[in-house]
């Protein structure tokens, strides 16, 4: 690793936990980090107990205080440089990324530009949470309304993102004057090192941002939750975990922002331009390998257009290019683990035993290891697993439907509601459909629709609160008000 970076200082193998890079915790225990796509150990991380965690968060405690006296200005500015540092050094922390956790180099790039997109939208957000004034409800009376950080924030993160969506909870924390202890996924703990030593380097204060690795994320959860100084926990992961957390934090009322599982529809309505949405669903489907929670995971095409659909989505699909991230023309990596190649493949046999058809791919791929065929399923009906549960990889369910309120209620009958798109020009029924599907974001015309502008989040049993856009920074503060007698 060390030889691909042109910082090596930015490849870590320390915990970052209360202001000191710690090579051990209190147990003395350390994990490995392997790299996906060829199984090589990347690096040794400390495997960080609860009593570690509790030293992060009374640090993070005190240090809070003092940071949310510091004038707005001064914390974006700190974000701003932290922004400059991670496009300064994104080709090294995309090598970083690709290593732990194998998506293509260009798309690891992508992801630490998207990441940087949060610092620099919070570094500028952070000067604009504004309060109010409210006539008071009596002559003698003045109302105010301040906006103030939370205070300890705890943050869990997935391996699929390893650096946006810790990127994307850590900014609007700090850029609010709260304080952050992080625990990344045990598989990908490099990208989140890497970025608290650029935040360090940016000048953000000691114990403002602690990166707790360890393998043993449910004793570290239980810390985050049942820990009074925290006020706040952030979880980007499955809907089972967040069911968890949320239970545990329920006994100190703990605020949780959630970010889970999805299980995304794609409509094509036949009067769609078919080109433009199969570039949609290979974006939408194929991106990260199908590994994210926004991934299509149903595609519903009407009748009238199916077959031409499916053919023309399977030449896009042979184009593909499956391997090492870092080899050139690469467009797909490797998943993640072996249970994540399992649950694909149970989701294929199930499939076909159940009637439906391969069009294209439905193997692990001649590579071996965690490779995988792009693949694509006709003939998919509602009973089978791929409509219900998320797949996480590459594999397209081609479901076939008659009428507009058919698909609606199909793409509704589910307990998530992440994100949903559709194809079609005709803008009564946009509007109709867009209004219809239960989902947190729809795309319209497109695969792809994440971006800081915007608020990116679930309704139903996808989660709760809005990362990114002016929404982002509200689950950060908590409202007092104000009532004088004058
Ligand atoms: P994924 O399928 O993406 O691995 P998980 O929800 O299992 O989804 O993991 C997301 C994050 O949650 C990871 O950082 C993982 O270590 C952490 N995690 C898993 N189980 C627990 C738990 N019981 N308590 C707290 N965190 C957990």
């Amino acid at each position: 690793l060390l030889s691909k970076l042109r910082d090596p200082s930015l490849a870590i193998d320390k915990a970052l936990v209360a202001g000191q890079w710690v090579s051990k915790g209190e147990n003395g225990r350390t994990f490995d980090v392997t790299n996906p796509s060829t199984g090589e150990l990347v690096a040794t991380l400390p495997d960080l107990s609860r009593a570690d965690a509790a030293r992060a968060i009374d640090a993070a405690y005190k240090a809070q205080k003092v940071w949310a006296k510091r004038t707005a200005k001064e914390r974006a500015s700190i974000l701003r440089k932290l922004y400059d540092l991670m496009v300064a050094n994104a080709d090294d922390l995309a090598t970083i990324l690709t290593i732990e956790m194998g998506k293509p180099l260009a798309e690891a790039k992508g992801e630490i530009l998207y990441g940087a997109s949060y610092v620099e939208w919070f570094a500028e957000e952070a000067k604009r949470v504004y309060g109010d004034t409210i006539p008071g409800h009596q002559p003698d009376k003045r109302i105010i309304v301040l906006k103030q950080p939370i205070g300890v924030v705890a943050a869990i993160t997935p391996w699929n993102f390893p650096n946006a969506m810790l990127a994307r909870k850590f900014a609007p924390a700090v850029a609010a004057g709260c304080a952050i202890v992080s625990k990344p996924a045990a598989e990908t703990p490099l990208s989140a090192l890497s970025l608290a030593l650029l935040a360090e380097r940016a000048g953000l204060p000691a114990s403002i941002f602690s990166v707790v690795t360890s393998r043993d994320s449910a004793s570290i959860g239980k810390e985050f939750t049942e820990n009074e100084k925290v006020r706040k926990l952030t979880f980007t992961g499955s809907t089972g975990v967040g069911k968890i957390l949320m239970r545990q934090g329920a006994e100190q009322i703990m605020k949780l922002g959630l970010e889970l599982g999805g299980n995304a529809p794609f409509i094509v309505f036949d009067d769609a331009d078919v080109d433009a949405a199969v570039e949609g669903a290979m974006i939408s489907k194929y991106r990260n390998n199908g590994q994210t929670c926004v991934c299509a995971n149903r595609l519903y095409v009407q009748a009238g257009i199916y077959d031409l659909f499916a053919t023309k989505l399977a030449e896009k699909v042979s184009t593909i290019k499956v391997g090492d991230g870092f080899e050139p023309g690469v467009s797909a990596g490797p998943l993640i683990t072996e249970k994540a190649v399992a649950k694909v493949e149970e989701h294929i046999a199930d499939a076909l035993q159940k009637g439906a058809k391969v069009e294209i791919g439905g193997k692990p791929d001649a590579k071996g290891g965690l490779f995988f065929q792009p693949t694509i399923l006709t003939d998919v009906t509602s009973d089978m697993k791929v409509a219900r549960e998320e797949t996480f990889g590459p594999v397209a369910p081609l479901f076939r439907f008659e009428t507009e309120e058919e698909v609606i209620e199909m793409a509704n009958d589910t307990e998530f509601g992440l994100a949903s798109y559709f194809y079609s020009k005709d803008v009564s029924k946009i509007f109709r459909v867009a209004e219809e599907l239960e989902y947190g974001m729809v795309g319209i015309n497109t695969g792809l629709i994440s971006t800081e502008v915007a608020p990116f989040g679930g309704i139903k049993q996808s989660g709760q609160g809005r990362e990114g856009s002016k929404y982002g920074i509200e689950d950060y503060v908590e409202i007092k008000y104000l009532c004088f007698s004058i």
